[in-house]
């Protein structure tokens, strides 16, 4: 396959190399993966890394004198400052592994909510947040007789930060927005939001489940109090994911679930806890999911964030006045500063058929509400047609979805 982008110097063919998954036939056509934002595809260095962990190391970690049990000890500790250098944290134990992104905000709902919410206390969040930076929120504004407020999103899909810094009061406890929104690759302005907040002294989460995989994040240079993203989206594996707590949250914070790992000392009248992530890590924890993660960060950042952002930017541009061209499609969230992330409609097409009929022809597209059910009601659609795409996808690759694409809309006309 081609690439016909010219200015970037980047050799898309020598990393498609590394992800075995993409040479894969799909009904008897190449696969066209365009389906990264709901999980990306893993390349050998990650999958030899879990499996050099499982052929030489697997043990369990911490707590254990023999030799293979601190080899895995140690290469998981390892991982994390991978990950504290990845987000710029100031200390590795504002790192904790969780199974993703909707752990890691469940986490913060929880133990924020235990120390700090009451009833007639406010929580922020905005119209594009993902389910998952819904529930947990809702489920602790029940609980606490709390109340949910919540930024609009306007016509083009952007946050509107006016009605945002209307809403912030003496009464808001906390804000959780999305960094990217992963229905429209919209791409939020993070910095304004957490300015206006620290003006009022008000802790800011950002899911950055989308963010993480397309662009350089410093949690110091954001000032957030807590950041989460998931492996799977980052070329690591599924069930590994990433909370950045600041460090008086985590010495704060009691812990999420209790049980081995957590503790310094336990009788049956008292238990004390140990400091830093550990006491939010009961249990055996995703051991190669670390080790796979800190594989994928290690791998990107060999290539270079910057030049994947590049890179993928062209891919969307690229995508977006191709898909501009043809009759009837609509894209939602048409705005400068977005991620790789596109979502369309065709006329009044059920974006389940146009997805079926792409892939019919090879093509991974999502389709539905995306986990945005309020965004959806908001656009007043049922859903929409998702292409996300990744640093090893091609302009080729678009124009068979364009054509494939064209082919499926004659027949649904
Ligand atoms: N937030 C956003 C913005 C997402 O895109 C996703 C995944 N679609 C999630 C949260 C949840 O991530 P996970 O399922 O990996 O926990």
């Amino acid at each position: 396959m081609q690439n016909t982008l010219q200015h970037t110097a980047f050799n898309v063919e020598k990393v498609r190399a590394d992800f075995p998954i993409l040479k894969v036939h799909v009904n008897n056509k190449p696969l066209v993966y365009f389906d990264n934002g709901a999980t990306a595809q893993k390349p050998t260095q990650v999958i030899d890394a879990i499996a050099k962990y499982y052929y030489e190391e697997n043990s369990n970690i911490h707590r254990g004198v023999h030799t293979l049990s601190q080899k895995a000890t140690t290469h998981y500790e390892l991982a994390r400052t991978t990950v504290q250098k990845h987000l710029n944290a100031a200390d590795v134990n504002e790192i904790i592994f969780t199974r993703g992104t909707t752990e890691s905000i469940n986490l913060v709902a929880h133990c924020f909510g235990k120390l700090f919410i009451k009833a007639g206390d406010e929580i922020i969040l905005s119209e594009m947040e993902h389910h998952s930076n819904i529930l947990p929120w809702q489920v602790l504004c029940e609980e606490r007789g709390a109340v949910l407020k919540v930024i609009p999103v306007t016509e083009n899909g952007e946050l509107n930060l006016e009605e945002y810094k209307k809403l912030l009061s003496d009464k808001t406890k906390l804000i959780a927005v999305t960094h990217v929104s992963n229905t429209l690759g919209v791409v939020n302005d993070v910095k304004e939001i957490i300015a206006a907040a620290k003006q009022k002294n008000i802790p800011v989460l950002l899911d950055g489940a989308q963010a993480i995989p397309h662009m350089v994040v410093d949690v110091q240079e954001l000032d957030c109090d807590f950041y989460c993203f998931s492996g799977h989206k980052i070329y690591a594996p599924t069930g590994i994911g990433v909370l950045y707590a600041k460090a008086k949250w985590v010495e704060k914070f009691e812990p999420y679930q209790t049980g081995g790992g957590t503790i310094k000392t336990v009788t049956f009248e008292k238990t004390v806890y140990v400091d830093g992530p550990l006491k939010f890590e009961a249990g055996t924890p995703n051991i190669e999911g670390a080790i796979g993660l800190a594989a994928a960060l290690n791998y990107l950042n060999e290539i270079g964030l910057d030049t994947i952002a590049a890179y993928e930017n062209e891919l969307v541009h690229y995508a977006t006045e191709k898909l501009k061209q043809l009759p009837g499609v609509k894209i939602y969230g048409d705005v400068k500063d977005k991620a790789a992330v596109i979502s369309f409609n065709v006329n009044n097409a059920h974006p389940f058929d146009v997805g079926t009929l792409l892939d019919k022809q090879g093509v991974a597209v999502r389709t539905g509400h995306h986990c945005n059910q309020p965004l959806m009601q908001c656009f007043n659609i049922p859903g929409t047609v998702r292409a996300s795409f990744a640093f090893y996808n091609t302009t080729h690759e678009i124009d068979v979805f364009i054509s494939a694409l064209e082919k499926a809309i004659k027949m649904l006309l």
